[in-house]
């Protein structure tokens, strides 16, 4: 090349690469790029380590105090993600001194009056007959969604009943009064189960649909129900009603769902990240083909093992995700391979995007005999020879590229060899599926939840997400009302009776 023509090319050359580096430098700081395109390890706020123990660090604020909604946070994290000076004060959660308290502005007329009575003694058991001399000695309020009778004309109203208690004295002499239901106390909950709460049962099921359904904020909540529905609760009431809720839940997830995963024989696994008072934890996912289980907690196998415990003797399915390696029956998603072949292919080295092309072109064959395997057995024996020979011209291909000098080759050869087990599995038993689609499906929802709400504010706050999430979903999967459930199982949990179970489908 003439010498003109060559200093030309490198300006030009210079300048392209100046315009690239300047762009790889860009963040959320320097450009218009959102905060949310960050990776979020470094999106989280600055701490010191991801390892220690979350419970002992979180703050957890009492949901009966006036804490602010979760949608407060955004400005927080959005507004000044990294730059928090050593010096500076982290903001108090709740209300803050001198700020206007609330309370209930609204009186609403009562529209029923209940009464209940003490049946028997509950000294002696002598039971309380018609001519028993009862007295009032307590009342309580309720704001409860009409029940809905599906023979008549669907609506939405609020009822505000009054709950009259009666005492009674024996003829022992022994004084009986009737009081509201008061579920036990039980280890890491803050909340407590009680009949005294002014939110029905229904109505608390309402809040939990607009919350964790319709991802409405706590405060667009309250100003729906002011404007729809005439009620005026406060932030922290409609925080304390998802938080009840989502103890009321918590043992169908730990003793019914769990249970029910452990014994399904193929298990689909996926994370996603996850915001708890600023910090990074994972939102894991487990699917089965009648039940999904979420939980928040720390990118790391022991999340599986606990889960799952030693006795699971079934496949997960998994992405590329190291801590997966260790269980040996499993299966790989290829989407994820597919989508790094296509990346070799496109890259801008010789030998790179031969190796893609090569291996792409392999996987698009297995994955289309695979197709047909399932649909006509017939041809079963012709298309498993092609199977195997496409398989070891794919695994010889890893091979001559497990060591070669470019990078990104090297490593996709060397994850096809290290995972090559889990990823032929599919090709022995055509049945399983190729992709981890299931969880990635399942965890859509929650991950726009996570980008409205930015996460949780405390580790009791991230399990009630996860037990109503499981709930809702598997409810949804065994094609239930999960908001009837919810309900039922609130309203049994708050007189301290056991929690109703999640029926499996009828077997077709
Ligand atoms: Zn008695």
């Amino acid at each position: 090349m003439p010498e003109g023509d060559l200093r030309f090319l490198s300006k030009r050359l210079l300048t392209d690469l100046k315009e690239a580096r300047e762009r790889l430098k860009q963040s959320p700081e320097t450009s218009s790029r959102p905060p949310s395109s960050r990776e979020p390890w470094k999106a989280s706020l600055p701490h010191d380590d991801l390892s220690e123990d979350a419970s002992a660090t979180v703050e957890i604020t009492p949901v009966n105090s006036t804490a602010p909604s979760a949608d407060e946070l955004p400005n927080v994290v959005a507004t000044k993600p990294m730059a928090v000076d050593a010096t500076e004060q982290p903001k108090k959660a709740g209300r803050q001194v001198g700020s206007q308290g609330h309370s209930r502005k609204l009186t609403l007329p009562v529209t029923q009056t209940l009464a209940h009575r003490p049946a028997c003694c509950s000294a002696c058991g002598q039971p309380f007959t018609e001519h028993t001399n009862y007295r009032l000695w307590n009342a309580r309020y309720e704001l409860e969604l009409v029940e809905v009778d599906k023979t008549e004309a669907p609506k939405l109203q609020i009822d505000h009943r009054q709950h009259n208690y009666f005492a009674a004295t024996c003829d022992c002499g022994h004084d009986t009064q009737r009081k509201p239901g008061r579920g036990v106390e039980e280890d890491g909950w803050c909340v407590a189960l009680s009949e005294w709460h002014l939110c029905g049962p229904k109505l608390v099921s309402f809040l939990v649909c607009l919350s964790l359904y319709l991802r409405v904020s706590r405060r667009k909540i309250q100003a729906f129900l002011r404007d729809w529905l005439g009620v005026d609760l406060s932030t922290s009431t409609i925080n304390q009603c998802l938080h009840e809720a989502g103890r009321a839940v918590a043992p169908v997830v730990d003793e019914q769902l769990v249970a029910e995963l452990k014994a399904s024989d193929l298990l689909p696994i996926d994370e996603t990240h996850w915001k708890e008072a600023g910090k990074l934890f994972w939102l894991w996912v487990f699917v089965s083909a009648q039940t999904v289980v979420y939980q928040v907690g720390k990118r790391h196998r022991l999340v599986v093992n606990q889960l799952l415990g030693e006795a699971f003797n079934g496949f997960l399915m998994t992405d590329d995700f190291s801590v997966y390696r260790i269980f040996p029956k499993r299966l790989r998603c290829w989407a994820h391979l597919v989508r790094k072949a296509r990346a070799l292919h496109q890259c801008l080295h010789n030998e790179g995007q031969a190796f893609g092309e090569a291996l792409l072109l392999a996987m698009i064959l297995l994955m289309r005999n695979i197709h047909r395997l399932r649909e006509s057995p017939a041809e079963a024996d012709a298309l498993r020879a092609q199977n195997q020979n496409l398989l070891s011209l794919l695994r010889s291909l890893c091979e001559t590229h497990q060591d070669v000098t470019h990078e990104d080759s090297r490593a996709l050869a060397r994850e096809f060899l290290n995972d090559w087990e889990a990823f032929v599995r599919v090709i022995e038993t055509p049945s399983y599926p190729l992709t981890n689609n299931l969880a990635e499906r399942s965890l859509r929802h929650w991950v726009l939840l996570r980008k409205m709400s930015f996460g949780s504010r405390t580790t009791q706050g991230s399990r009630v997400i996860a037990s109503l999430a499981s709930v809702i979903d598997t409810a949804r999967l065994r094609q239930l009302n999960p908001w009837e459930f919810i309900a039922q199982a609130l309203a049994n949990r708050r007189k301290n009776q056991p929690v109703p179970r999640l029926p499996l489908p009828a077997l077709l």
